[in-house]
């Protein structure tokens, strides 16, 4: 049995409906069972700023899925919730990533594990530590000791 983290972010139409439906739709994804969910939080855009406000949230999941495995169901979700390609850092109907996979490190294009943006976010570390407090991230040291430098970032637990 495996242990994974998602990131899940929306900020198109119907944000916190939308990534509440996508809890739901993580916990019937084959092999799979959701350990826990965080709050919602609302957070002001990164990079293009001209958008609306995203709500963000994390999940812990049990798994017997492959990484790679989970990784293409999560985008499939993705397509399901009608997402489309667009500028990076733009608006989008539903984002998922997946930021930990047991401690596994690997660095494609494809999958990056640790997410390599994880520790720089709060709008990612702050659900991240409500649902995992004593987490590590592997080569990064732990959750909690990256909040301090991300405290500044305006993000709000609804
Ligand atoms: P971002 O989430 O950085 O804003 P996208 O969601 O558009 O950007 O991601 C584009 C690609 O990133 C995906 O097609 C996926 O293959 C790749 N990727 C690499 N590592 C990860 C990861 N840990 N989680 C999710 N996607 C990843
Ligand atoms: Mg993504």
């Amino acid at each position: 049995m495996n242990t994974a983290y998602v990131a899940l972010g929306a900020n198109i139409g119907e944000p916190a409906a939308t990534v509440l439906a996508a809890f739901t739709a993580l916990a019937v994804l084959p092999e799979s069972r959701v350990l826990r969910t965080s709050s919602l939080y609302r957070t002001a855009p990164v990079g293009l700023r001209n958008q609306p406000d995203f709500i963000n949230a994390a999940a812990a999941l049990e798994t017997t899925l492959g990484a790679e495995a989970l990784l293409d169901a999560l985008l499939d979700l993705e397509v399901r919730f009608g997402r489309h390609r667009r500028d990076r850092n733009g608006p989008r109907t539903l984002d998922l990533d997946l930021l930990l996979y047991n401690d596994s490190k690997i660095d494609q294009p494809r999958l990056t594990l640790p997410h390599p943006r994880l520790h720089l976010r709060a709008f990612v570390l702050r659900p991240l530590a409500e649902i995992a407090p004593d987490l590590t991230i592997p080569g990064r040291g732990s959750v909690a000791a990256w909040l301090p430098a991300v405290a500044s970032q305006g993000v709000v637990r609804l």
